[in-house]
């Protein structure tokens, strides 16, 4: 649907945090177009880089962003898999317009309402995707979410799923190594692969 994510689905996103460039650099040789990281930080010393000698490659921050990293994060990604508050879809917002950038983003969902964990609650994903649209003017084209790590994952993949549809939205970020098949089944597009692709970190 965006021009940031073409291809066919669902894509392989290569959760490479805790791996070092040369492991990503090998990837991107092999044909892999998407890497997840997790910290801003440790991907302004990575990323860069790889885009530089693979600029094809598609770049996704999936894990939890704070307004005052926002525009690093604006400037290093294509995609931001991760808003989950208004404040961060007015940052992120605000940034790609001050540095004319298109970043493509999702809103990441806590369907487990698990305290320790980033995303909004079920309950406020309305809410926040109506500020997303008609204040922040952001224009979330998914959901993403990681189920409870000692719970039967389904329930939480078709849930997120409901949720895309009743919002009109056609990415689904859903499954990492453990449950990516069970992911697939209920319609993952992105996959975020990181200790199946890149071995332990
Ligand atoms: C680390 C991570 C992954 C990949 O996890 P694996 O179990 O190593 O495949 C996927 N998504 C997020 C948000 C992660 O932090």
């Amino acid at each position: 649907m965006s021009r940031l994510m073409p291809g066919p689905r669902p894509r392989l996103v290569g959760a490479s945090k805790g791996q070092p460039l040369s492991i990503l650099m090998e990837a991107a040789g092999l044909g892999l177009a998407d890497f997840g990281e997790n910290r801003v930080q440790e991907a302004a010393g990575k990323l860069p880089a790889l885009k530089a000698a693979h600029p094809q490659v598609i770049l996704h921050l999936i894990g939890p962003l704070q307004s005052n990293k926002a525009a690093e994060a604006v400037a290093l990604f294509d995609v931001i898999q991760t808003i989950d508050r208004p404040k961060i879809a007015d940052a992120v917002a605000h940034e790609a317009a001050k540095q004319g950038r298109t970043v493509a983003t999702l809103v990441q969902v806590n369907t487990g309402e698990e305290a320790q964990k980033g995303g909004v609650a079920p309950r406020e994903l309305g809410g926040l995707i109506r500020h997303c649209r008609e204040v922040a003017g952001l224009d979330p084209v998914g959901l993403m979410a990681v189920p409870p790590a000692h719970e039967n994952p389904a329930p939480h993949f078709a849930l997120l799923k409901q949720l895309a549809e009743e919002y009109g939205m056609g990415e689904l970020s859903m499954g990492m190594s453990g449950d990516f098949a069970t992911a697939i089944r209920f319609g993952a597009t992105y996959v975020r692969i990181g200790t199946r692709l890149f071995g332990p970190r």
